[in-house]
């Protein structure tokens, strides 16, 4: 099943998946000690990107472009100029688009940075996670804090917006260095800051840590108790929360996320890359020879499509829409269900309110506080 051309993606996302190493607590498509492939998955890209592009009926006005990995900056210049050489003849840009690339500190250069103005990023996302340099060891992440304070120096000389990632409950982090992290963040020159909760995927070195009891992970109790605390000091320091995990300075929110939280169409390219046409959702091929070798082949490289139901699209609808902190419009919810869904959920809408988990007011639905941490449960109450 392919992508529906007829469906217009304003949003693209690029999926650079070599890593310098592979952090205990990572679960996206990432290949450390593969950097031998690297030329070959470039090629593969630049097809992936060219052949998509040739199928559209018109050329596409793009908004959004996001360069996720994976370690996009050790995309090598040369290749990475071919692939936006590709992207620029395929499609135009609108005039105040958003470019972003996700950098990991210690793998930046001066001339990675003009190069990258150059080519038209605008946005650099900066996966800083923690300052505690032993406790990033102990998960094989290798940056120092001279490395985030030297990409963040030379990256402010070039870029306005400039956004951090951090990770909040990472197992060796005390609750004062958690607030010493932050005081020092809101010091620096950026625009944007992204937390989230650590996560224990499944077949993790973490997982695996955990579940021997190697590793400890703080209380839940204590990371929401950080999380409300980090809410409030980044709010004093003018960093406006916009999303169950993300902050900004007023202008930098990242236009890229709210794409996804909108549920529009957008298109990924690459390895693992997902993909949604406003009806279906895609994911290409997780195998990186798979991968390469089926476009070699001239073949689909969608390994995953799913036609999603009407409770599917109800329930991203509110996962999506609720994560937003201006919350949903109640009318259009209302208008998705028929009448004996429309009583239920009512009823439900009420209750969490009376419960200050939700509000509803000038026509939008919208999570209180105290629901941020605990958003799935409030989106079960409402699932069909
Ligand atoms: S750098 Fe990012 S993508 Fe690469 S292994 Fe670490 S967490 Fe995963």
């Amino acid at each position: 099943m392919h992508f529906d051309t007829t469906s217009v993606p304003r949003s693209l996302y690029i999926h650079w998946p070599f890593c310098p190493y592979k952090c205990h607590f990572c679960n996206f498509v990432a290949l450390a000690a593969h950097d031998q492939y690297m030329a070959d998955y470039h090629n593969a890209l630049v097809k992936e990107i060219e052949t998509f592009f040739s199928r559209q009926n018109s050329k596409l006005t793009i908004d959004t472009v996001y360069l996720g990995g994976g370690t996009p900056s050790t995309y090598p210049l040369p290749l990475l100029l071919d692939t936006f050489g590709t992207l620029k003849n395929a499609v135009t840009f609108s005039s105040d688009y958003e470019m972003s690339i996700e950098v990991n500190p210690g793998t930046v250069s001066d001339e990675q940075l003009v190069a990258w103005r150059e080519m038209g990023i605008n946005r650099i996302s900066i996966g800083v996670q923690s300052l505690n340099e032993m406790v990033l060891k102990r998960l094989n992440r290798h940056q120092s804090t001279k490395d985030v304070g030297e990409v963040l120096e030379k990256a402010h000389r070039l870029f306005s917006a400039l956004s951090i990632d951090l990770i909040l409950g990472l197992p060796g982090v005390s609750a004062e260095q958690w607030k010493e992290t932050l005081a020092q963040v809101v010091q620096w020159p950026i625009a944007h800051i992204s937390i989230y909760f650590l996560m224990v995927h499944e077949q993790t070195p973490l997982y695996f840590g955990v579940k021997s009891n190697k590793i400890t992970l703080p209380p839940d109790d204590e990371v929401v108790d950080l999380y409300y605390w980090s809410i409030d000091y980044l709010a004093e320091h003018q960093f406006v929360q916009y999303e169950i995990s993300n902050f900004a300075r007023p202008g930098f929110e990242s236009r890229h996320n709210k794409a996804y939280w909108d549920r529009v169409p957008f298109k990924g390219f690459g390895l693992g890359a997902c993909s949604f046409d406003g009806n279906r959702r895609f994911q290409n091929e997780k195998n990186l020879m798979k991968y390469i070798n089926n476009i070699g082949d001239g073949k689909d490289v969608i390994d995953f499509s799913e036609q999603l139901s009407r409770e599917q699209i109800w329930l991203e609808t509110l996962m999506l829409g609720l994560r937003q902190k201006n919350g949903m419009v109640y009318e259009e919810l209302i208008n998705f269900l028929h009448d004996e869904e429309k009583e239920r959920f009512k009823a439900q809408v009420a209750l969490l309110c009376d419960r200050s988990l939700m509000k509803c007011e000038n026509g939008r639905l919208q999570l209180l506080p105290r629901a941020l941490a605990v958003e799935n449960e409030v989106v079960e109450k409402l699932s069909m």
